[in-house]
């Protein structure tokens, strides 16, 4: 699979509210692009109260957060409460465990958020759970477009986001009618999600919420806009060497690990932690399948 265009589909949050989220990974076609796993896009909605998650846990991933109009509460279980605002960047590394909750502040007229998950290498399952909050990321400005680093290193400007793995995670800004030629690593694969407005990438046009993907082997990526200015989310990184197992909330390498994982949460086990949020309550985990999980 050298070039693959995945279009997203609805799906609803586990949320109170029932808002809609476009999801592209993971894909039947495409599991992870380098340790990304899981992308969903939602809004721009008027519903700016719209996301109400209660407190859920996570294990063996990070969890990034990134907005481009409106206000989350993210809190958590390591004693973490932090708004998010555009530009900024959340990351709950999850490591052995960790539980939050997150809830969207009506102070905007709209709500337009992607939500991404990162898989933890094998050493890094176990560690400790971590939150971070970066206001100031590197940002970087040409003649026909401007970007923002969230992790990793692009075209020389170095994100400080702990990652754990050979991995880029970038916002770019491209106004209407451009041509762009971006130096990428022939190491990396990558996906480049249409996150406002649709562009053609590498000659595939690439609709709003669509993801392309692109194999290793490529020394750049050509993005072309037409009538209307466009952002994109670009994300990459070598392809991950584990096979790893995502069930709901959870990333782990046998069905043992979220098995464990599911039981610790719904019996309230002080792996998860405990934290008090405006919301109230938590969600349990779903009922394992009747079948013994296996590592894709
Ligand atoms: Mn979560």
């Amino acid at each position: 699979m050298i070039e693959v265009l995945i279009e997203s589909r609805a799906v609803k949050l586990t949320t109170r509210t029932g808002i809609e989220v476009r999801r592209t990974l993971p894909h039947a076609k495409l599991k992870t692009i380098g340790a990304w796993c899981f992308v969903d896009h939602f809004g721009p909605t008027t519903q700016t109260d719209g996301m109400v998650v209660a407190a859920h846990p996570h294990t063996g991933l990070q969890t990034v957060t990134w907005l481009l109009e409106g206000e989350i509460e993210h809190r958590d279980s390591i004693g973490s409460v932090q708004i998010i605002r555009p530009g900024e960047l959340n990351l709950m590394t999850a490591g052995h465990g960790i539980s939050h909750s997150e809830l969207s502040l009506a102070n905007s007229e709209t709500l337009h958020a992607v939500q991404l998950w990162v898989a933890l290498p094998k050493e890094a399952l176990d560690i400790a759970p971590e939150f971070e909050h970066q206001a100031n990321l590197p940002r970087f400005d040409s003649d026909n477009y401007s970007g923002t680093v969230l992790a990793g290193e692009f075209m020389g400007h170095k994100a400080p986001t702990k990652i754990f793995s050979e991995m880029v995670g970038v916002e770019l800004r491209i106004p209407a009618w451009e041509d762009v030629i971006l130096p990428i690593r022939t190491d990396f694969e990558y996906g480049v999600l249409a996150i406002q407005g649709s562009a053609k990438v590498s000659g595939n046009e690439v609709p709003t919420s669509s993801l392309f993907y692109l194999a290793p082997g490529s020394k750049s990526l050509e993005i072309k806009t037409e009538n209307e200015p466009v952002t994109l989310m670009v994300l990459g990184g070598v392809p991950f060497p584990e096979k790893i197992l995502m069930w709901w909330n959870f990333i782990g390498r046998s069905h043992e690990d979220v098995a464990r994982a599911r039981e610790e949460w719904n019996s309230r086990n002080p792996r998860f932690g405990k934290f008090e949020d405006k919301i109230g309550g938590w969600i349990p985990a779903p009922d394992l399948p009747n079948v013994t999980l296996q590592p894709r």
